[in-house]
């Protein structure tokens, strides 16, 4: 069995603690290969490299860092496919979605390559008599990033190429579940002339994780993944005086209004709710059908639904792949069981699925639940698998009530062809990122990312502007150059003249 290495000082470094977790293959449920799970001492050897490293690269120029960008802009496109491989064999989503994730982080690659223009100062002259400010902003230092298992690829690049661009080093602790493709993007940055130590990779469980938010040399962590463990993470760097965002786990909610053209609301409904087999923060997990929209609405998306073809991910005829654990496919299966036992109706039960000759892979089929109400587990909780709940409610204001209610904040969407209730929507929903007939609207890389309420902790949403000023602070000098006409004891707070 593969036994997999950290990546520090810009090579691999085998685990030292004795350590190891399990890497499964989701599509046949068998163990592929190990991950080594550091030690309080291994993370802290990384901190010390990227800690050494950031004292130099803070100082390389703008234009060297971005010809480092520019290049591995390049190598990350070129391996796209062997990324995708390494993402659908440990996640198990299927290849083209895969290939999906990847181009979406190597948006925020591309972003940094224009990393200058980001970062221009601001520049006031004769502010008083002779005196100019300037504003400019610097790199925090060494930043860790803890990512989730199912953007293996794109998480971790919505956040290492913007802090290392702005002259920071970074500790990437990806999900030990699925370890691989961080090695590949972290190899390949060294490759394209990043120096040494200025990204790290460390694999690794709680603690590991424990001590990047404790680490005195850690400035700043940014952290995707589950509400309670953004929180802790929130709360417990905070506590350690360090710059958090944290970003937490959803429940997406797509209103579907009476005006809306139904085939393209399933449609869309089916995409959000099914794609990746639901583990996605930005999944739509429930519809809330208003009026009298719900029965045929739930029709089309039931029909469209029983239609997908689920299998392995590297099988291009499947649309849908595995789960990433068996445990979690348990956990999935019971909320369509606990569901119809709570009263709704299980209109599409997808627990039974069998794949023929991968009958130990975490499989589940999608499940459509209808006449959902918010006191149902269903409901109330984050399922984070194929299972669409519609909840039917008698109009607008009730639908806008019901969505805002919730707990989380992340995505939201509303459908409908009246543009006076769209721009009601939009601004009256309580949710970071809202699509307007999108049913997941990821904003592109040169805008931000990131939810409200329980979906995020922290001021800063990621990437975009908000990922730039949260790996860089501010500095504002005050100049005045010597001159007879500033002579004088004056001992009265300055004020401007
Ligand atoms: P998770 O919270 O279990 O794990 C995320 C990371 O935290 C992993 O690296 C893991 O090793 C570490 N971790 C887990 N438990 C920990 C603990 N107790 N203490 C310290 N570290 C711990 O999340 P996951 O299951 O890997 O990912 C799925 C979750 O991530 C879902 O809730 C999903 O909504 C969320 N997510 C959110 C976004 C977003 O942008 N808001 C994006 C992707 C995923």
């Amino acid at each position: 069995m593969k036994t997999l290495q950290h990546w520090i000082d810009g090579k691999p470094v085998e685990g030292a603690s004795g350590d190891f977790g399990p890497v499964f293959a989701p599509a046949t449920g068998a163990q592929q290969k190990q991950v080594p799970l550091a030690s309080a001492e291994e993370v802290d050897a990384a901190v010390a490299s990227a800690r050494a490293a950031q004292r130099f690269w803070a100082t390389s120029s703008l234009a060297k860092r971005t010809s480092v960008l520019f290049r591995y802009r390049e190598l990350v496109d070129a391996h796209r496919v062997e990324l995708a491989r390494l993402i659908t064999a440990e996640h198990g989503k299927v290849h083209s979605d895969a290939l999906g994730e990847v181009a979406r982080g190597l948006e925020i690659v591309e972003l940094a390559c224009g990393i200058p223009q980001q970062l221009k100062g601001e520049l006031s002259t004769q502010v008083s008599s002779r005196v100019d400010v300037a504003a400019i902003r610097q790199p925090v230092g060494v930043v860790a990033g803890i990512t989730p298992f199912n953007f293996p690829a794109m998480v971790p690049m919505w956040m290492f190429p913007l802090a290392v661009a702005c002259g920071n080093a970074f500790v990437l602790k990806p999900s030990e579940k699925v370890p691989s493709a961080a090695l590949l993007l972290a190899e390949l940055a060294t490759r394209a002339g990043l120096p040494e130590g200025v990204l790290n990779v460390v694999h690794g469980d709680r603690t590991a994780v424990e001590r990047l938010l404790t680490h005195p040399d850690v400035a700043a962590v940014s952290f995707v993944g589950s509400t309670p463990v953004a929180r802790h993470i929130h709360a417990t760097a905070t506590a350690h005086g360090k710059r958090v965002q944290a970003l937490g786990g959803a429940k997406n909610h797509m209103t579907v209004l009476p005006d809306a053209d139904l085939d393209l609301a399933a449609d869309a409904a089916v995409n959000a709710a099914y794609g990746s087999a639901g583990e996605r923060c930005m999944a739509v997990s429930v519809v809330v059908a208003v009026g009298d929209v719900a029965d045929p609405l739930v029709e089309r998306i039931r029909e469209r639904a029983a239609a997908l073809t689920i299998g392995p991910g590297d099988d291009p005829a499947s649309e849908m792949g595995p789960l990433i654990t068996r445990e979690h496919r348990d956990r999935v299966a019971s909320y369509v069981t606990g569901a119809a036992a709570q009263g709704a109706t299980v209109a599409l039960d997808g627990t039974g699925l069998r794949v023929e000759g991968r009958e130990d892979g975490h499989w589940i089929g999608v499940s459509l639940l209808d006449h959902v109400t918010p006191q149902m587990d269903c409901y109330r909780d984050e399922i984070f698998g194929p299972v669409l709940s519609v909840v039917r409610v008698a109009s607008y204001e009730e639908a806008i009530a019901l969505v805002n209610s919730s707990p989380w904040g992340n995505g939201t969407a509303v459908f409908t062809r009246d543009g006076g209730a769209a721009r009601r929507f939009q601004l009256e929903v309580e949710a970071g990122m809202v699509g307007v007939n999108v049913p997941i609207p990821v904003p592109v890389g040169y805008h931000s990312f990131g939810g409200w309420k329980d979906s995020l902790f922290g001021d800063h949403h990621v990437y975009g502007n908000d990922g730039v000023h949260f790996y860089t602070r501010g500095k504002v000098v005050t100049t005045r150059w010597p001159d007879p006409a500033d002579a004088g004891i004056n001992l009265g707070f300055p004020s401007n003249t």
